[in-house]
């Protein structure tokens, strides 16, 4: 069996590797080979601490496993991740484990795919201006996927402290990627593709702000209650996501549905349009969302690959 700790397997996956394994999986899920199962997650009465399970199996790469782990808020205290994680894969023909990667980086890169995936499939071909919204842990790896997608030029971004957006200035830098601190306005008004990747709890951009032609990636909210885009976008929007009834149950898309603007049966699994079984974006005019709440198969996915690339 193989054991992957946390610094091999990050040495070990880069964008394009994750890109192509969670594009895969969504087309996989489209299809029918690939299959989530019901996620688990419990406050396990310690340490304040939240503990679930997400698996699956891909029937297509014959990819069978689970990841478990959580999030452990008193983490930071002992110079740790709060969000921990660990991927276990089986043989689906013994049931006999594989292999232990650690997760925490791969959740990271998984979570960054799958955006970058929605703009390459979603987003205005000459789309110039990248938009970021937030700057916590998970916003330079979604910069990083992103900013591949496109023949991107500048960066604009907003987070609720500003002087907390030095790290993504940097990453742009780095991109070669013109970058500016801007008002959330200024931001809608710039920006082809929004990026938003906050724990916020109400929305951040208003349905008056969004421009035709669009393409917003909502990556935040994976929790009921969370939200980050005003629900009317939704309405007026065409509507992706990784997973459509998580989507409606703790995604972005929560919000629209419970007020009743947008059926679950309206939002489109990604992969569908991966497949072309559904035509994504149809004018240049249209504001495309893609509702991203994460699942279980892009993990497996991604730790697969780190599997096959370590031999
Ligand atoms: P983080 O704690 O490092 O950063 C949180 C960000 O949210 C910061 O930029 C902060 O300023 C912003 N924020 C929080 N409350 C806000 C408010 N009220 N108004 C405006 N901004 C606010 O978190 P992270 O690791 O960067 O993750 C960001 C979000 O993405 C989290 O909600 C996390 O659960 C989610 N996430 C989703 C997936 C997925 O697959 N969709 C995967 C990983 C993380």
């Amino acid at each position: 069996m193989k054991f992957i700790d946390e610094e091999t397997a990050r040495a070990i996956i880069g964008n394009a590797e994750a890109f192509t394994a969670v594009e895969a999986v969504f087309a996989g899920m489209a299809r029918g080979y690939a299959r989530n199962f019901p996620v688990v997650r419990e406050a396990i009465g310690h340490a304040d601490a939240l503990y679930g399970f997400k698996s699956g199996f891909d029937k297509s790469t014959m990819t069978l496993g689970v990841k478990a782990g959580g999030y452990w808020p008193h983490n930071t205290e002992l110079g740790l991740t709060n969000h921990q994680s660990t991927v276990c894969l089986f043989d689906p023909d013994s049931g006999q484990p594989t292999a232990i990667v650690s997760g925490n980086h791969l959740t990271a890169m998984r979570t960054a795919a799958a955006c970058a995936v929605s703009i390459q499939h979603l987003a205005r071909a000459d789309a110039k201006t990248l938009g970021i919204v937030g700057a916590g842990h998970q916003a330079a790896f979604q910069l990083r996927a992103a900013a591949a997608q496109r023949e991107f030029e500048r960066v604009v971004a907003w987070n609720r402290s500003a002087n907390k957006l030095d790290g993504l200035a940097d990453v742009a830098l780095e991109l070669g990627l013109a970058f500016e601190s801007v008002t959330r306005d200024q931001l809608c008004e710039q920006a082809d593709v929004i990026v938003t990747i906050t724990s916020c709890h109400e929305a951040l951009l208003d349905i008056s702000q969004i421009r035709p032609g669009t393409h917003l990636a909502c990556m935040g909210t994976d929790t009921a209650g969370k939200q980050e885009i005003d629900h009317r976008i939704l309405a007026g929007a065409r509507v992706f996501s990784d997973e459509p009834i998580q989507s409606a149950q703790i995604g972005e898309c929560q919000h629209a549905v419970n007020a009743g603007t947008l059926n679950v049966e309206d939002i489109v699994p990604l992969g569908r349009v991966i497949i072309r079984e559904h035509s994504g974006r149809t004018a240049d005019t249209d504001i495309t969302v893609f509702d991203g709440t994460g699942v279980g198969l892009q993990d497996l996915a991604v730790a697969r690959r780190v599997v096959e690339l370590s031999a």
